[in-house]
């Protein structure tokens, strides 16, 4: 029903205010605040991107929309509310640091919260919602819009802080992904903005994995992208603070093709023999098999053919053998 999105609308808008001004209020506020502050996120950025504090207790905010009229089951429906087994309903973000979030025309439709102290989850979202997809939604997707029309160009991060570190030093051609896997939804919206894709994800296991992960979807795509890796354990967020952003501009110098930084993955998974040869070629043609330009096939046939002492033609007819696996 379209009057009930708008209502979930105004539910949003109104929540988003209520945790400004929690963050702001004198004592209330302060702890977050002086998070933030540790964090090196300035109360400028702070104010620029409406980030707030739900309290803790477990109705303050339904509580708040009660006073404006608002019926609870409106705030459950629009995500911010959560009813519990018994029928009761409380309030979905508690002692939570408030980021919002807005889909790719820059309304609000979400919130994500992230813990102030060693409460489990490290961040809570919005559930979906009638107005919050999170597969159609990149964080800062319409600020990114804007900052990238000339470049055609966009970096891809996973984290909230890690765009928040770069908007901090007046970098905004980023977009995040939240932490979840790449939708080809994404892709599409990212297509819209760039001609090239640079994935700039964590340094650790789980964000080289998903690098990989994001490959197929460029590949079909056929949106160009390219990676750089990180020092171990570093995120650009941890990057920019140890570093600023000349280094990460320079670091950007250095990215290699989506599709190389994979072949090369792949191939350092070889272990000598004979035999797992044959498994990484297979692996790599699972891959090859999203790419329609024979030049790119070639290319990487070459690659990996070097990487396993094969010859190009033996990868190539390899290639042009193997169906598919299922995926
Ligand atoms: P911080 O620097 O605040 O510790 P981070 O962004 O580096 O956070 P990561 O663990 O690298 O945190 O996760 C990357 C992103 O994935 C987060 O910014 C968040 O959007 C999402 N995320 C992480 N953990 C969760 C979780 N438990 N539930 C939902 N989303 C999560
Ligand atoms: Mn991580
Ligand atoms: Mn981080
Ligand atoms: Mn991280």
């Amino acid at each position: 029903k379209p009057e009930d999105l708008s209502a979930m609308a105004q539910v949003l808008e109104l929540a988003c205010e209520f945790f400004v001004h929690r963050l702001r209020h004198r004592e209330q506020g302060r702890v977050a605040r002086e998070y933030l502050a540790r964090r090196g996120l300035s109360p400028e950025l702070v104010q620029e991107h409406r980030l707030g504090y739900a309290p803790p207790g477990w109705n303050h905010l339904i509580r708040h929309l009660q006073s404006k009229g608002i019926d609870p089951e409106l705030v459950v429906r629009s995500g911010l509310a959560v009813r519990s087994d018994k029928g009761t309903v409380y309030d979905r973000f508690r002692h939570r640091l408030i980021f919002p979030i807005t889909a790719p025309n820059g309304s609000l439709v979400a919130f994500g919260g992230r813990s102030l102290d060693d409460t489990e989850p490290k961040y809570l979202n919005s559930p979906e919602t009638a107005l919050y997809h999170k597969g159609r939604t990149l964080y800062q997707y319409a600020t990114a819009m804007e900052a990238c029309r000339a470049t055609r160009q966009v970096i891809l991060v996973e984290g909230y802080m890690d765009l928040l570190a770069f908007h901090a030093r007046g970098f905004r051609r980023v977009v995040a992904t939240l932490g979840t896997a790449l939708t080809p939804h994404q892709v599409r919206l990212l297509q819209r903005l760039a001609d090239e894709v640079i994935l700039v994800y964590d340094g650790d296991a789980s964000g080289q994995k998903a690098m990989l992960r994001a490959l197929p979807l460029f590949l079909r795509q056929g949106l160009a992208a390219s990676c750089v890796t990180l020092p171990l354990g570093m995120d650009p967020d941890d990057y920019l603070k140890a570093h600023g952003l000349d280094a990460f501009t320079a670091l950007l110098g250095t990215r290699r093709e989506l599709l190389h930084f994979a072949v090369d993955a792949i191939a350092s998974t070889w272990n000598g023999t004979s035999q797992d040869k044959v498994r990484v070629v297979k692996e790599c043609a699972d891959l090859v098999s999203d790419v329609q330009d024979p030049v790119l096939r070639e290319d990487m046939a070459r690659l990996l053919g070097m990487r396993l002492f094969l010859s190009e033609h033996a990868v190539l007819q390899h290639f042009s053998r193997v169906p598919k696996t299922a995926s």
